[in-house]
């Protein structure tokens, strides 16, 4: 839309009655675009109009993992979202030919992000979640300058390296003044057969995180939710099959569907 005016980005607008969730982590691979799907998932199901916008350039994963087999269309100069499982997705996959690297810059990114808000057609939203690629980057800021209102929602392992990186991905908001809504601890230990837990990945870090972004930003960031190392999740995530839906008595799935009713 070479020479319009930028079209305002819905959320953004005082008294928008979405609630925007930025999933943030401070590494990759420790579950946070699971936990962006799944959240999706059981939000829509409880009845919510969900959208979610993959951002994560490195991993555009929530696809694959919300089972989207139809790609955007166009409709005048808006974009019409795919939808699956009644999740409304745009990922910056979509618009990447073939399976190609990403090589993007700020920039670029920035200004992607400000087309998949604006130019988007979401219709009235209940809930915006946003799945940002890992780290500290400059993306986290173009959230907080495109939609201020955004609150963050830290995903972390119990292991001690991820969740040092994990304060620092959360510490950001108190640059922005973003709200942060929580922190998800991921992977939190593997149920035996004879119900014992083994903490594969240690233990504490997701609290740790919530008690120092605590003392950060001198107001209260809640552990949400600490969710199990789950087969069926792995699984659901790979036939795009979100595990809250297909299988939703399982560990991980009955604590996703805790957070996401807590959120
Ligand atoms: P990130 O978005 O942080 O890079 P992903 O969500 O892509 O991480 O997860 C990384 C891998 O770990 C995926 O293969 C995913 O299916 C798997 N995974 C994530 N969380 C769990 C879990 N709780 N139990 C089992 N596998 C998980």
């Amino acid at each position: 839309r070479g020479g319009q005016a930028e079209r305002e980005i819905p959320f953004a607008k005082p008294g928008s009655l979405t609630r925007v969730y930025a999933v943030a982590s401070g590494k990759g691979g420790v579950g946070k675009s699971s936990v962006t799907a799944n959240l999706a998932a059981a939000m829509a199901e409880n009845g919510l109009r969900v959208g979610v916008v993959d951002a994560d350039i490195y991993g555009f994963s929530i696809p694959r993992m919300l089972g989207v087999t139809n790609r955007p269309t166009q409709v005048d100069d808006m974009i019409l979202p795919p939808i699956a499982h009644e999740v409304k997705v745009i990922s910056i996959g979509m618009f990447v030919p073939g399976n190609q690297p990403v090589v993007w810059r700020g920039p670029m990114l920035h200004r992607a992000l400000q087309q998949f808000l604006a130019d988007v057609f979401w219709g009235d939203l209940d809930v915006l979640l946003l799945d940002l690629p890992p780290g500290t980057g400059d993306i986290a800021i173009s959230v907080a300058q495109l939609i201020p209102g955004a609150e963050i929602l830290v995903v972390t392992t119990p292991q001690q390296a991820a969740a040092e990186v994990a304060e620092r991905a959360g510490a950001i908001a108190v640059q922005t003044h973003q709200r942060i809504a929580g922190v998800i601890e991921n992977m939190s230990w593997l149920e035996l057969p004879d119900g014992t837990r083994q903490e594969i990945f240690g233990s504490g870090g997701g609290a740790d995180v919530a008690a120092s972004l605590t003392r950060t930003i001198g107001a209260d960031v809640p552990l949400l939710g600490q969710i199990p190392l789950d087969t069926a999740l792995r699984e659901g995530s790979d036939t795009g099959d979100p595990v809250v839906l297909g299988r939703p008595d399982t560990p991980a799935a009955v604590a996703l569907r805790g957070v996401a009713r807590g959120l």
